[in-house]
Order: structure tokens, then sequence, then C-alpha cells
């Protein structure tokens, strides 16, 4: 705190200072940028005392911090403490999360979404699960049983599987230190675990009958779902995976005999994650448009009422896993169990028609939340390395106020946290090629470097010939090499990494390299298509290379897949083939190699485009200022068509999520049955009016103000249109018949824009095909 406090009073005399030499303008906004400063004291200072006066406030604050000392023990090499910017951040956030719990201390923090912003591998993943775990404790403290506490949401599937094992262990250590206090074990107290909510294909929505035969039939068919490798308690690679028939639980267990456990807290089947609630949830943003198509999503906020002895929690009177299920159930009243928290990580990727979708998705979320928990809101923190008009961004995307943390500092490369480190941590090198193309350069490049690592290894004198100071015997040189390696191969697209790994696989890598008496290189693809299994694998090998020759890699080939996430110490060399489309992509991709080595960055570019060459010619002044040039992020929450594709969606959310539970006993079919919900609407049970008001809160629309006049008319429309439509409906499934009357189903996810049309060939192109051939056949 003194320290923050003298920091202020430096800045306040550097700006006396500028008074002179500055026009009143500038000195205007030098003057708001310290008071920002001062407010992010101040909120830190707010932290700290509510820390000394609310004393399940102090209690959760230690047992998070206990549980992080904890992990940290797990590592190699242990940290010990707090970097100044997490703790501050940590701190800071309390007095927004207490208001929950206690009315009179509300500072309606939840308004307002904090954004944090620091460069990868700053450790930003720490500061908020530093809060997420606070949460943990702070729930079951207050008498919270049960039910999700935080949630966070990465865009696409870009969590790594790094990040998800070190979220499994911080919440595997604090649910070792749960069960050691008396009051937070006792009879009825949920244990603290971690689900993986993303679905698509790596993870399984429901366990499948077939699933089930196929178990049998092949041993370790589950084995392609494991999420993590290494125990969370005792560090071992030791992980099973078991299938439970009884719970119908796809378990995580530790084969390791001396551990202290052995079922991992840990749920990667939707199913089960809406039966079991776990403490946090980890998922996609995508997740969230299974609202509109999911009935049991309600459960993760929190709308449970019973629990089935087997299978978990459970809601309008049918167990969540089997409505046949005849095992003994109890009723369960959870308090305040909807979610707290809410992360997003990765925030400059919500953007253009996928951002937009999120903006209303997550605007029904909030809706929802707060109408089934009594007006409570979660609290939003987003997390990024790179933005730019960061205000704009979280305006369109949550409707809520903008705060960044931390702030910028009176001189330029450091703040009160963070100082940029004068020695060197990247080394970047453009090239330009001539009279060839790039492609045939990038493929210079990668033979020259894996030729010069092969001949430095045949050299008997190298050692003298380089005369490195930390180098001095033949082991030092081999750990040093360990380190340089591996090349990383970044691709801006899918096929040109095939067409690169084909290039390295034929005669212009490989054959040429075995000619010329070295040993041909052994490529890794990585892309959007990489099941979870192969990208494990490939991260194990990177990680601890094995010593037999075929089985380790030399290159890995990889999309912006890598971008996100992957810390690989021994990735240190990388060539770009190709500038990435956006300054923000080159930042992230370029900042895997380097993090603990001096990371090395050849960027071959395309002589072919206008945009390369303007990098090219700049490329020095355009590696010192990126951080400066990163584009603003395309995103407009009131973007004209897209209310259409989210309207069905978001309509049929509240029916299934809000009025089914409701209206349930009063209609004879459920509502996602047309004839449900033609009855529900004719009776008049799912008002119309109050379904506009709902959706109108959903999209955040403002009364006053004329830019979302649009959007109250096609919400108008789209409501007469349904009330009208199903009067007399003509399919079977309401979603059906919603897509009858929008042309959109609801989105399943929200980058699925529009339907896949099959491409054939008809009738009259086969006669015209025919007739090309004929006629070609013909000519001389
Ligand atoms: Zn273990
Ligand atoms: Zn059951």
């Amino acid at each position: 705190m003194q320290a923050m406090q003298d920091y202020e009073s430096q800045w306040q005399k550097q700006i006396d200072t500028w008074k002179m030499e500055i026009t009143s303008e500038e000195l205007a906004w030098r003057i708001k940028d310290l008071q920002a400063f001062q407010k992010e004291k101040n909120r830190f200072e707010a932290g700290i005392d509510i820390i000394q006066k609310v004393p399940l406030v102090k209690r959760a604050f230690c047992l998070m911090n206990e549980a992080f000392y904890e992990v940290d023990k797990l590592r190699e090499t242990p940290h010990e403490s707090w970097r100044m910017f997490q703790i501050v951040f940590i701190v800071s956030i309390l007095p927004d999360l207490v208001g929950r719990e206690y009315p009179d201390l509300d500072n309606n923090g939840t308004d307002t979404v904090d954004v944090l912003w620091f460069p990868t591998g700053g450790g930003k993943t720490e500061s908020y699960l530093g809060i997420a775990i606070f949460q943990a404790f702070f729930d079951r403290l207050r008498g919270k049983k049960g039910g999700v506490s935080s949630w966070i949401r990465f865009p696409l599937r870009l969590l790594s599987l790094q990040q998800f094992q070190r979220i499994v262990e911080i919440y595997a250590q604090a649910e070792k230190i749960r069960r050691k206090h008396e009051d937070l074990a006792q009879q009825g107290m949920e244990p603290f675990s971690v689900g993986y909510f993303a679905g698509g294909q790596n993870t399984p929505n429901k366990i499948t009958e077939k699933m089930r035969k196929l178990n049998i039939e092949y041993e370790n068919f589950f084995d392609r779902y494991k999420m993590v490798e290494k125990c969370p308690f005792c560090n071992q690679k030791s992980i099973e995976i078991f299938f439970d028939e009884n719970k119908m639980q796809l378990e995580h267990r530790c084969n390791n005999e001396s551990c202290s456990e052995k079922t991992l807290p840990l749920y990667i089947v939707d199913q089960e994650i809406f039966r079991y609630l776990p403490t946090m949830l980890v998922g996609t943003v995508d997740k969230i448009a299974s609202i509109g198509m999911q009935r049991r999503f309600t459960h993760l906020l929190g709308n449970v009422n019973e629990r089935c002895s087997y299978h978990g929690y459970m809601s309008c009177g049918e167990c969540t896993e089997d409505a046949r299920c005849d095992l003994p159930k109890e009723a369960v009243n959870l308090y305040d169990a909807a979610p707290a928290l809410v992360i997003q990580d990765e925030l400059h990727l919500l953007k253009e028609s996928f951002g937009t979708f999120a903006s209303h998705y997550e605007g029904f979320v909030q809706m929802l939340q707060n109408k089934t928990s009594g007006g409570k809101n979660f609290k939003i923190i987003a997390a990024t390395a790179t933005i730019e008009k960061y205000e704009n961004h979280i305006q369109q995307l949550y409707n809520k106020k903008p705060r960044r943390f931390p702030v910028a500092g009176y001189e330029l490369g450091s703040s009160f946290y963070a100082r940029e480190k004068d020695y060197l941590g990247r080394l970047f090198v453009g090239v330009m090629p001539h009279n060839k193309t790039h492609l045939a350069a990038t493929q210079e490049l990668i033979k020259t470097f894996h030729m010069v690592i092969q001949d430095i290894r045949k050299d008997p004198d190298i050692i003298n010939k380089i005369g490195l100071e930390t180098i001095k015997t033949k082991e030092e040189l081999e750990l040093f090499l360990l380190d340089y390696e591996t090349s990383l191969l970044y691709v801006n697209s899918k096929d040109a990494g095939s067409s690169i790994s084909r290039m390295i696989e034929s005669s212009q890598i490989n054959g040429y390299l075995t000619e010329n008496g070295y040993m041909p290189i052994q490529p890794v693809e990585l892309n959007g298509d990489s099941t979870f299994a192969k990208i494990r694998s490939t991260l194990d090998v990177l990680e601890n290379p094995p010593a037999e020759r075929d089985k380790q890699i030399d290159a890995v080939i990889a999309t912006s897949l890598i971008s996100h996430g992957v810390d690989v110490e021994r990735l240190n060399f990388m060539i770009f083939h190709g500038m990435p489309a956006h300054v923000a992509e080159y930042i992230q991709s370029s900042s895997r190699v380097g993090r603990t080595h001096v990371g090395i960055c050849f960027m071959c570019f395309s002589p072919g485009r206008e945009r390369d060459i303007g990098y090219f010619n700049y490329f020095s002044k355009f590696n010192e200022f990126s951080n400066r040039l990163v584009e603003p992020v395309p995103i407009n929450r009131w973007s004209k068509f897209s209310v259409q594709k989210t309207l069905p969606g978001l309509f049929m959310g509240l029916v299934l999520q809000y009025y089914q539970p409701r209206i349930r006993h009063k209609i004879a079919r459920n509502l996602w049955f047309s004839d449900g919900l033609r009855e529900a609407l004719s009776k008049g049970y799912i008002p119309k009016e109050e379904v506009f008001d709902f959706l109108k809160e959903a999209y955040g629309i403002k009364q006053d103000d004329p830019g979302t006049k649009h959007f109250i008319k096609e919400i108008r429309k789209g409501l007469e249109l349904i009330y009208l439509h199903f009067i007399n409906p003509k399919n079977e499934k309401t979603t059906e018949q919603l897509k009858e009357i929008f042309g959109y189903m609801p989105m399943t996810s929200l980058r699925d824009i529009d339907e896949q049309i099959p491409i054939s060939k008809d009738i009259p192109s086969n006669d015209f095909l025919s007739k090309m051939r004929y006629r070609r056949s013909r000519k001389p």
C-alpha cells in the first residue's frame, strides 16, 4: 500500500514538471491517467479493508492462499509468492463479490466488467484462478453447499490441456484443504470439482448405449476422453479412465497405490455436469448456445430441487440421467446456487458475428439468472494479452461498464507492477524472398536450420568454435541443443500446413537431407482438427523428448491453435510462413517461443502480398511498436440481421429454462413438443408481453436509444409470428416449427451461421459434361 502511495506521489511530481512543457490538452489526459491509478489504489485499499473487517472473507482469502501454496509445492521451481499485479488484482475484486452475501456491502461491482490486461506469460491465469478459488471457499463458508461457483469460458476450444491441468490441480488442492476443516467437511457439503463443458467431438454430451458396447468390445475405448494426464494429488502420470456403470460416470482415476486419492474431482460429460454441478465450469463460449436446446442448462444457474441418490441433481421430478430411474430421491434446496463469477479468457477473440451472437446469449444468461435467483448478477472478469479500444468491446459484448487493470504507468515501458526487461527476450528476423516463392524460402529455412543443428552435433570441435562462455562440456551443449533443436512452423491455414508437411516428407527436404548424409526430419501437424489425444501426446513428446529416435518430433507445424496457453519451454525457434492476419495473433503466437530462453523468430514474408511487403519494410519498427498496432476488435451488438439469427434460440431458451419448470403441471405435453407450446400460448401461460420484456432485457435494449429501434421491431415481429403460427403447428417438435417460421433453428453453436448445403451434379450438368467430353475427344 505504501509503495502504491509513493508511486502516486512520484507521478504527481512528474505531472508538476510536465506542466511547463506540454499542452493543456495533453496535461488533461495525463491527469486522467493518474486519477485512474488513484482509483485502482483505492479499490485495493477497499479490498484490504474488507478482508480485515469481514471474518468469512478473511478466512476464504487465507484458504485460497493455502491452496496456491500447496499447488506451488508440486512445481519443479516453486514461486512461493504472488506477483504484485496478481495480488493487487485479486484483492481489488473482492469488494465486488461480497455484495452477494452482504447486501449492505454491495458496491454494484457486478455492473462493471474488469479487463485484466497483461502480456502473455505474465501470470493472468493464476490471477483469475485466485479469485475463483476465493469464491469457491467463500461460497462454502456462507452455506452454499453445492452448485456452480465460477464459470470460465474460452473462445473455440482454445483452452489448452496444459491450462486445464493447472485448473484441475488448484481445485484438487483446494478440495484437500476443504476436507481438513470441520465446518466445510460436514454432511451435505459437495466436494470442490471441475467440469469440462465444451462438447464437440472431444468430450461426449452423454454416454450412449453404443459407447458402452464399444467400451466392452475394445478395452480402453474411453481413453480418448482423457483430459488430465498427471494426477493433481500425487503429481504422477498415473491417470486412467474408468466408467462406473452404476453411477453412469466417466471417471479419471489415479492408479498410483501410494496416492491419497482415487477418483479425481472432474466431470467431462455434459450430462454429468448437469447432475453434479461442478464448482468450476471450464468451457467454450459456444456452449452457452445450448441454452436454447438443452433444458438441463438451467441446473447450471442453480435451478435444481431434488437429488437422485445415484445420479445427482435433478429438476422437474425427473432423474437427469434416466427418466425411468426409480432409485431414492431427496428434496434439496441449494443456497444461492447460481454462479457468482464468470471469467472470459482471450477476450479479444470474441469478435465479428461470433462476438455479436455471444453478446446476445450473454445478455440472455444474465437476464435469466437475474430472474431465477432473486435479482442477483454474476461478476464478469475478462482477460486478454492484446486489446485495443477495450471500452467499446466490453460495452458491445456485455452491455456493462468497462474497467481496465492495471492502468499504464507514467513512464513508457513501465507501470507500478511491471517494467520492460532490458535483456534480450526474442530475436526477430524478417525474410523477404527474391525470385522465389515464400514456400520455397520457408523450405530453405527449415532445411538449413535442421542441417545446422545436426552439423553442430557431428562436429567434435564445435564447442571451441562457437566459444560460448556458458557451454564448455559436451553435456552442456546437449542441454543447450535440447532447447533449440525443435522448430515451430507457424502457418495461417490448415492447407498451408499440409503443403509444408508434404514438402518436408518429399524429396525437397527429407529426400535432400538423406542424400546428403543427414537424418530426415520428423514433423507433426497441429490444427483445429487435431484431437485432444493427439495434442496431448505431441505436447508430452515435446516436453519429455523420448530417447528413441523414431518417437522424437523435430518440427511442429501449427495453426493459431498453438497461440493460446501452450507453454513448452523447449520451443525457442520459430518460422512464420507468412504474416498472420492480425497483429494480435502475431503477438500471441510469437510468444510461444522465448518463454525462459531467448526465442528466435523468422518471419518469412510472402513477396506477392502488398501487406507483407509493408510489414517487411518497417519490420524493426513494427516489432518495437507491435503492441500499439493491435487492431480494435470489430464487434457490433446491434448488427442488423443478427437478431433474426439469435431470436429463435433465445425464445426457445425462455421456453425451456424459464416456462417449462413453471407451467409443466398445467399442460398436457411438454413445451418442446409444439402441441405443448400451442396449449401454453393459447391459454395465456406464456404471456406475450412478458416474453417481449424478457427478450428486450436480454438484448440490452434501452428505450431511449435510437440505435436499438430495429431490434424492438424485429422482436415484436418475431413474437407475432410465433403466436400466430403455433395456433396450428405443422411440426411435432417446437424447434422445427420455429425453423419453419424464422428459417433458422435455435443455434447449436455460435458459429453455425448458415446450414451447410450438399452440392451434387444435376442432370443438365451431367449432360453438359458428357457433351464437353464428347467434343474434346473429337478434337484432332
Ligand atoms: Zn494420484
Ligand atoms: Zn437416478
